[in-house]
């Protein structure tokens, strides 16, 4: 029967042995990939960190650049006002030449660029001197500017919410001061207008990107320009937008990323407060554009890595796949070892044993013979051997059949081997019915002891015996006892051929008994010296014992 291959701990101590190189290369494999993975995303995480950051400063920069114009441009008309605001107090509302004032307006208006219109107004809003080519009749003291100069004694310039011009009909930012009489009561108001447009002459210069913006607010909450320019967006609230709530918590200046609530494009928004002036500036650049580039690079990068992942698991598959076979081809070489050393016990077991009685066959018999002989010949001991034959043993199977003499035969063989006493001492098949009993080391008295102590044993087995007087299976036996000398070279087979004559003599006296040497001596006939004379060798070494 094959062995069974996970029982043998030899092969499963081999496969406990193996595993851990798959599981050590899997491991490798996994930290390693694990780690590029990692390094590749912390890279690309950085750079895209880094390309907002390089933009945030870009915008931020941007923003103060163009807070910088603005602030320059409410100077630039504020200076204006400033010069008319003097030249009106000093000569009185009454006194002022209004025709020389409006020659001098239109004169500011034509060589400042970012003045759209000049307007004088008196104490209850009307229109004194304006800078229009044609003078029109009409009242602004509903304007938010006059309400705030009629009562703020505040001297400086105020920047106004984006307003339509009434004599233009255009979106115009008001940048005005308060007109004095000379007892300090309010004389009227001095408007310069800057028209909104004018903001996108300066702002479209500056490059945003597709989707970029700038956007210039009132502090007070009111949309006055967005790039690129929508007339219907001028003046809208923008108190819930995210970067009016930004400046409110962070006056000066800010960076933000956020999703614009007018287009939905999500950009990085830097604003800055101008300086003096309640006007906030905003620019910004696409999220979108702003990491195209990295994007692309970082595509690239990924790509590149899952080629490389791909080639490393490949490489790894095919070692751990390598392995795997190395494992069980050495798997399978225990196995079939294990096997042909069970097949070469077997086989060693076949050729000792008979394969009918299990106890030593002829072979081993004939073998363990010359090597009792030469160790009798060393030690000088006596060897004995005992020829036993089953009694009657044809008719036992004419009376019970073939099968049931086989199974006699095992019970006789047994009964044979368990009546020896010694570990020397064997029991063999010599063939047939017939057994011999190898004792070394045994005298002819104690050979004949040992031969009457079997007989008795295979007796009492009481193995039913019909055909034979006693009843049952009884056997016969001969004894003989021979002495060796060192380097003797007797064939040792001359003990068989005694033993058997001695067998054959007790079957000749009635069977169920034993002859031995001992009753030759007693009992000795002609017929027996002459036999006896036949089988002594000439010259032989080897001495009746
Ligand atoms: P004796 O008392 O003179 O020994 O008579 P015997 O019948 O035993 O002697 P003989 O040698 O004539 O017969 C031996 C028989 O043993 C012949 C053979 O049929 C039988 N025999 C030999 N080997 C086996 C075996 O392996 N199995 C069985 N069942 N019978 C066997
Ligand atoms: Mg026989
Ligand atoms: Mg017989």
């Amino acid at each position: 029967m094959r062995p069974d291959r996970s029982s043998d701990p030899h092969i499963s101590s081999l496969t406990a042995k193996k595993r851990p190189a798959v599981r050590y290369v899997i491991a490798v494999l996994v930290s390693f990939c694990m780690l590029l993975i990692g390094f590749v995303t912390w890279d690309a995480w950085h750079s895209r960190q880094q390309r907002l950051a390089d933009t945030a400063t870009v915008t931020a920069n941007m923003a103060l650049a163009l807070a910088t114009q603005g602030e320059g441009t409410i100077r630039v008309v504020d200076s204006v006002l400033a010069g008319v605001v003097e030249r009106i107090e000093h000569d009185g509302m009454v006194g002022t030449d209004r025709e020389r004032l409006r020659l001098h307006l239109r004169n500011m208006v034509s060589s400042v660029e970012e003045l759209h219109g000049l307007f004088v107004y008196g104490a209850d809003g009307s229109w004194v001197v304006t800078s229009l080519e044609q003078p029109i009749r009409g009242n602004n003291s509903d304007r938010e500017y006059f309400r705030y100069h009629r009562v703020n004694k505040d001297r400086s310039v105020h920047v106004g919410l984006p307003v339509r011009s009434r004599s233009s009909g255009v979106w115009i930012l008001p940048v005005s001061r308060r007109l004095d009489n000379p007892d300090g009561s309010f004389a009227g108001v001095v408007l310069g207008t800057i028209r909104v447009d004018y903001f996108s002459s300066i702002y479209e210069r500056f490059d945003t990107g597709a989707s970029g913006t700038i956007v210039l607010m009132h502090d007070q909450g009111r949309l006055i320009y967005r790039h690129p320019f929508d007339e219907k967006l001028v003046d809208n609230d923008v108190t819930k937008g995210t970067i009016y709530a930004l400046y409110k918590r962070s006056p000066t200046a800010g960076t933000a990323m956020i999703r614009s609530y007018i287009d939905g494009v999500e950009r990085l928004y830097s604003y800055r407060h101008f300086d003096g002036f309640p006007l906030i500036v905003a620019t910004a650049q696409a999220k979108d554009e702003i990491l195209a580039k990295w994007w692309q690079s970082t595509s690239i990068l990924a790509a590149a890595l899952l080629v490389v992942l791909a080639l490393l698991c490949g490489g790894a598959w095919r070692l751990v796949r390598q392995i795997m076979i190395r494992d069980r081809l050495e798997q399978e070489l225990v196995s079939a070892r294990a096997v042909l050393q069970q097949d070469n016990r077997e086989l060693a077991h076949l050729a000792d044993n008979d394969v009918l009685t299990g106890i030593a066959n002829r072979r081993r018999f004939e073998h363990l013979l010359q090597v009792e002989k030469s160790r009798a010949g060393r030690s000088g001991k006596p060897l004995s051997l005992v020829m036993v034959d089953v009694d009657y043993f044809k008719k036992y199977n004419d009376t019970y059949g073939h099968v049931a003499g086989d199974e006699c035969l095992r019970q006789v063989a047994a009964a044979l081997r368990d009546s020896l006493g010694r570990p020397t001492d064997l029991a063999a098949r010599y063939g047939g019915e017939e057994f011999a009993i190898l004792l070394p080391d045994t005298d002819p008295r104690g050979a004949r002891n040992v031969a009457e102590h079997l007989r008795i044993a295979v007796m009492r087995a009481a193995i039913p015996h019909a055909a034979n007087p006693p009843g049952v299976v009884t056997i016969s036996a001969g004894v003989c006892t021979m002495r060796f000398a060192t380097g003797d070279d007797t064939d040792p087979t001359l003990l068989v051929e005694r033993a058997d004559a001695l067998l054959y003599r007790a079957k000749q006296s009635g069977r169920n008994r034993v002859r031995s040497d001992e009753d030759e001596d007693s009992s000795d006939t002609g017929m027996d010296r002459d036999r006896d004379k036949k089988n002594a060798q000439p010259g032989s070494a080897a001495r009746h014992a």
